[in-house]
């Protein structure tokens, strides 16, 4: 099956006071139509500015450097601001953790969803009205009618990320990235946006990345997962493999750090000292200053990311000698 999306080689710097600072170093992703990728982390480690810089939507600051980003084949760094408003919401669609910053206040719910479809899919306002009745009713908004008619701030956080969803997949998206899309959320309507994400998600057969600091979130609703740390991948699994036997450190870090449903509340692990910020990376592994496993070489010299077999890759020297000699990604 060919790739909904491929992200090669992407760097994105950040200025701050006259210097560059490189947020995502060398990112290289595939996701398949159908298919759900978990980018995991802590905050700071480049998980956000990677979705931003894959929509374009990085501030002033913000410059992509290098690499390229294709959906459906074409090459989206190579397009006009234009023609990428119109593949932004049409093609390729975003869910942020507060809805409230990408609704529009002084609008009906109804008003900016009809919007969109005017907009994207050309629909008269009739037509736009019953297609965002039809979608607020898909994401299990009750009394779908009045809701069209009421503006944000009258709406609880999950009916609000139920409208998001809904103004996300109006023009049926190839790719969908959530972006903590739960993080603000009560755990159980937690719960029941995730699996509203995933049902539709299935049923509309898009292609998802999902951003979450969570890696109960990634077990639930995708396939596989990226770990990114200090704006690198450092470790890249099918989901499975990955929860049952991770292999960098600072995987297995996050996830004796994750709380499990059936062992209660025991003490939680907790990873030791903080990600470092962009102009401070260590020169070797980035992780080094807090791994409890790391040689002397740790802090020399980068890791390249190993490939493990087909499936698996991880940026780790203790992997060197399992790693094909032909298998060093980058
Ligand atoms: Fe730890 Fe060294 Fe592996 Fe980095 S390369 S994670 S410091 S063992
Ligand atoms: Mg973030």
């Amino acid at each position: 099956m060919t790739n909904v999306l491929d992200v090669t080689g992407l760097t994105t710097q950040f200025t701050k006071k006259g210097a560059a600072f490189t947020v995502v170093d060398e990112l290289s992703l595939h996701v398949k139509k159908g298919e759900a990728l978990g980018i995991v982390g802590e905050s700071g480690c480049g998980k956000s500015v990677a979705s931003l810089s894959i929509m374009q939507l990085l501030g002033a600051n913000g410059k992509i450097r290098q690499g390229s980003v294709r959906l459906n084949g074409r090459d989206l760094l190579a397009l006009p601001q234009k023609e990428m408003q119109r593949i932004r919401g049409k093609e390729m669609a975003m869910i942020f953790q507060e809805p409230m910053t990408s609704l529009n206040p002084v609008l009906t719910i109804g008003k900016q969803m009809s919007e969109v479809l005017e907009k994207h899919e050309g629909f008269n306002k009739q037509q736009a009205r019953e297609r965002v009745i039809e979608l607020l009713t898909l994401v299990g908004i009750p009394r779908a009618n009045e809701i069209f008619a009421e503006y944000p701030h009258r709406l609880s956080g999950g009916m609000r990320q139920r409208v998001m969803i809904a103004m996300a997949i109006a023009c049926n998206p190839a790719l969908l990235i959530a972006d903590e899309p739960t993080t603000a959320l009560d755990v159980t309507i937690q719960a029941q946006i995730l699996d509203l994400i995933t049902n539709i998600r299935k049923e509309l057969g898009m292609a998802m990345i999902m951003i979450t600091h969570d890696l109960g979130v990634v077990a639930e609703t995708c396939d596989r997962v990226m770990v990114m740390y200090a704006g690198q991948v450092i470790e890249h699994a099918d989901v499975r493999t990955l929860l049952r036997s991770p292999k960098h450190p600072y995987t297995i870090g996050l996830i004796n750090s994750t709380p499990h449903k059936s062992k209660g509340a025991r003490r939680l692990f907790s990873i030791a000292g903080s990600v470092p910020s962009p102009d401070e990376y260590p020169v070797g592994c980035r992780f080094a200053p807090r791994c409890d496993k790391a040689m002397p070489i740790c802090s020399i010299q980068r890791p390249p990311l190993l490939e493990l077999d087909q499936q698996s890759s991880c940026r780790c020297w203790l992997y060197e000698e399992k790693a094909e000699p032909s298998a060093v990604i980058l």
